[in-house]
């Protein structure tokens, strides 16, 4: 009898178990029902593929995967296929000869695993086939897709429950990235799993760094990034993901990179279907494309080898800006989560909300959601501690993110937090009105300009007080007072500022106000940070004759990927190829011993390789 660790090396040419993949492998195998919590990239996948295979070929019956998204079924197969597993797929895509030749296969038993849409699988009669079928275990993907709270809710996914009804001794296994107990609660419910072992792994992804940086001329600073970090040497860069807030910024901004010479293209829900499909599939297809999107771009993108992240707007939560981060380096290699951000974002999410038709026990959820992000942005302490904190894991420093790398200096800020606060306080006394922070910070330094004197605030006692200070740092004051809670953003939209609670304590002077620096320099904030060498390649520390084979390796990858009609990364990941690249095998079995190759692989591509290696 096989064993899981057999098939890991055999199937998918890895060495290891990762984090708690052995356990619940053995938990699944063995016929128990699991919920797996899992961060993207965690590994996944293989929690119920191996078990699927160990079962069987135990005689227990085909792996049947319920997966909402069609995309990712696809890629799974075709991954699956050339490792050697005899896997099919089920959906809305197929012609209805091919569905009824997958039917027999997987009558016939001659099936390993099977990926089928959940509207398919719930149909009497497929539930009928399935009755005269071996099943060997259900795999429920996404499973948060259950959750009616959630976004991406989908109603067959609340009948899946059934599956337990009708196939009480089949084991189930569950999957999702959505860790928030809110939800898991609501899956074991709805999925009618609360006997089910839960596995809850860290959410941390380690191989990300994140970095965020002050808005200054956000498209340049982005470019400079994209520039400094994803640019290959060939002229070619690294596939990224870019999110703005709206369809515009999307379209404006895809083509200005686009005249920059990357190969940029827009995404949003306001595009023509066929065209918007076009471009997804480009994007998982073709390397080195940069997507720029608004936040419809998302779901069922597993693509495991996007470089980057970048946020140009900032996202609506802590939740929002996890997941679309998290979409970089799924593949485990250096990723980068990289976003700007200024005081003209949180005025403009605060209006979003404030104009939103919810009620206001919602719009006070939604601020407080906001909040935390801002606290992100602003705090002078390690990111990754503080956005695990917020998902109620405790750690240490990361030593991968912005503030580890490059800690920023602080400074006692009271007697300027003083200045601001009494500005908020008498330009609303003198007019009865509340102004945002360009006006205030006018007042501060001193500018008489005509909407100045007009309400006459050149006559206030505050008028001038601040003139030492630039209106950057300014702005970067203000930022920093309404992420203290110090100052708060009005109702009504227009970004008018009003004093928070605790502001009286500062003007009392009952308590110090320390502040983050700001970067001397905002605008080469990209360059600045890129000087550090913190490039996330592949090729990082390859020698010359490793270079040359990389090079050629990757020709191979394409012709071949090209000819499958596959993505690149279904032949071969970039760390596997980058890998043989290092290692330049000589005979087979050097090459079985890189990580990622198996022996189906082994026996399709070993010969090619070895025979691309000796060209270069
Ligand atoms: P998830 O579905 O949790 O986002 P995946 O299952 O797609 O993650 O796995 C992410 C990546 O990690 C994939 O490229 C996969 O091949 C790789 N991977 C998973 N488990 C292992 C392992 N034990 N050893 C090496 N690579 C692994
Ligand atoms: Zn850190």
């Amino acid at each position: 009898m096989s064993s899981a660790l057999a098939i890991l090396k055999d199937v998918f040419g890895y060495h290891a178990f990762r984090g708690q993949q052995a356990e619940i492998i053995d938990h699944v195998a063995g016929g128990g029902d699991s919920l797996v919590l899992m961060p993207t990239g965690g590994g996944k996948s293989l929690c119920y593929q191996v078990p699927a295979l160990l079962r069987q070929r135990a005689g227990q019956g085909t792996g049947i995967v319920v997966s909402p998204l069609i995309a990712l079924m696809q890629d799974q197969v075709a991954a699956l296929s050339e490792a050697g597993v005899r896997a099919a797929v089920l959906n809305s895509t197929l012609t209805s000869s091919e569905a009824s030749a997958v039917e027999r296969d997987l009558l016939a038993g001659r099936l390993e695993v099977l990926y089928v849409a959940p509207e398919r699988l719930m149909t009497p009669r497929f539930l009928d086939l399935l009755e005269r079928t071996r099943v060997g275990l259900f795999a429920i993907d996404e499973a948060h897709c259950v959750s009616q709270w959630g976004h991406d809710f989908r109603p067959e996914y609340i009948q899946l429950s059934v599956l337990h009804e009708r196939f009480p001794q089949v084991p189930r296994i569950a999957l999702t990235a959505t860790a928030d107990a809110l939800t898991r609660q609501e899956i074991a419910e709805r999925l009618a799993l609360q006997d089910a072992r839960v596995f809850l792994s860290s959410f941390d992804r380690p191989n990300i760094r994140y970095r965020i940086v002050e808005k200054d001329n956000a498209r340049q600073q982005l470019l400079a990034f994209i520039k400094a970090e994803h640019a290959n040497a060939d002229g070619t860069h690294d596939s990224g993901i870019i999110y703005c807030l709206s369809r515009k910024k999307v379209e404006e901004t895809a083509a200005w990179l686009g005249a920059q010479g990357l190969k940029a293209l827009p995404y949003h829900a306001g595009m023509d279907a066929q065209l918007r499909a076009q471009y997804q599939a480009r994007f998982r297809v073709e390397e080195g494309i940069v997507m720029v999107a608004t936040i419809a771009f998302g779901m069922g993108i597993d693509k495991p080898d996007v470089r980057f992240v970048a946020h140009l707007d900032l996202p609506k939560s802590m939740e929002g800006y996890y997941q679309e981060t998290g979409r970089a380096g799924r593949d485990g290699l250096p990723a980068n989560a990289w976003m700007a951000y200024g005081l003209g974002d949180v005025v403009q999410q605060k209006r979003m909300i404030d104009e939103s038709e919810a009620d206001d026990a919602h719009k006070r959820v939604s601020s407080s959601k906001l909040d935390a992000l801002l606290g992100l942005c602003e705090t002078a302490g390690c990111r990754r501690v503080r956005i695990l904190a917020y998902f109620d894991e405790q750690s240490e420093p990361c030593g991968n993110c912005d503030t580890c790398l490059e800690p920023p200096a602080t400074w006692d800020g009271t007697r300027e937090a003083q200045m601001a606060l009494s500005c908020v306080y008498r330009v609303a006394q003198a007019s009865r009105v509340h102004f945002g922070a360009t006006h205030l910070v006018d007042v501060l330094r001193g500018n008489a300009s005509e909407k100045i004197r007009q309400w006459g605030h050149d006559k206030v006692s505050t008028f001038g007080i601040g003139a030492d200070r630039s209106v950057a740092e300014w702005h970067a004051i203000f930022r920093q007072l309404i992420a203290h809670g110090l100052l708060m953003i009005d109702h009504g939209g227009h970004g008018a500022l009003l004093l928070g609670e605790s502001a009286r304590q500062v003007l009392r002077g009952e308590t110090t106000i320390t502040l983050r620096r700001q970067a001397s320099k905002p605008a080469r904030g990209g360059e600045r940070s890129a000087s550090r060498g913190s490039r996330t390649d592949h090729t990082a520390g390859m020698d010359e004759d490793a270079l040359a084979n990389w090079e050629a390796l990757r020709k191979w990858r394409t012709a071949t990927a090209r000819e499958h009609g596959v993505p690149a990364y279904v032949i071969f990941h970039d760390a596997t190829l980058a890998e043989i690249a290092r290692s330049a095998p000589a005979t087979l079995d050097e090459l079985a011993e890189v990580p990622g190759i198996g022996a189906a692989k082994l026996e399709r591509y070993g010969e090619e390789i070895l025979e691309t290696l000796e060209g270069v």
